[in-house]
């Protein structure tokens, strides 16, 4: 079953986030359970092609970039949670960023794309350069002014992060609408998992 993605973080790295829902919460849900759905994602992202996205998710080096992808997903929610609330990140996580992001920056190269460049990952593989093109978003999030402007979800069972770019920087809520339904179809189908006696793990 494939699920579709929302995009609505304004940044790669939030959206990479916000595959938890109700994160740190009694009930969270995890979109990303296997290196398949990490490969969905980031087709859906537009970071692999169709091709690559067939290719990759099988082979076992896969399960262990996934877990390393899942581990930086928490890494990044930690830092941006607090950037949330106003608060700098803890000295440890900033420098585990570091540390990713200068291994992200010794493998990126250049490649001519319209009447500019940009920086690509193309020798290595593309799980990998998934993860790298997170950490590079990740990296310029937290060197902008946009820093200032991360927030929290106010949903009462939401835990996205998204930059607010509004006008008067009151935005509240991830996306008004859509919001409330999000958590009122997990539910539904929570309770039909139980119902019918099967997991309701899967899906989101
Ligand atoms: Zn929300």
């Amino acid at each position: 079953m494939s699920m579709n993605y929302e995009f609505l973080g304004g940044n790669l790295a939030l959206d990479f986030a916000n595959t938890v829902h109700s994160h740190g919460m009694v009930d969270p849900c995890d979109d990303l359970k296997t290196a398949a759905d990490l490969v969905e994602w980031a087709a859906q992202a537009g970071l692999l092609r169709d091709r690559e996205a067939r290719q990759v998710g099988r082979a076992r080096d896969d399960e262990v970039r996934f877990r390393r992808a899942v581990a930086l997903r928490e890494l990044l929610y930690e830092i941006f949670s607090r950037a949330a609330q106003g608060k700098r990140p803890r000295r440890e996580a900033l420098q585990a960023l570091q540390g990713l992001y200068r291994n992200a920056t010794r493998h990126a190269e250049f490649q001519v794309e319209a009447n500019h460049y940009r920086l690509t990952w193309s020798a290595i593989d593309p799980l990998e350069r998934v993860s790298q093109e997170i950490i590079r978003s990740a990296a310029d999030l937290l060197t902008s002014e946009a820093l200032t402007r991360v927030r929290q979800c106010s949903g009462e069972t939401c835990s996205w992060l998204f930059v607010d770019s509004s006008r008067n920087g009151m935005r509240r809520w991830c996306d008004m609408q859509a919001c409330g339904n999000r958590a009122k179809v997990r539910r539904f189908r929570r309770n039909l998992g139980r119902v019918v006696g099967t997991s309701s793990r899967r899906g989101g």
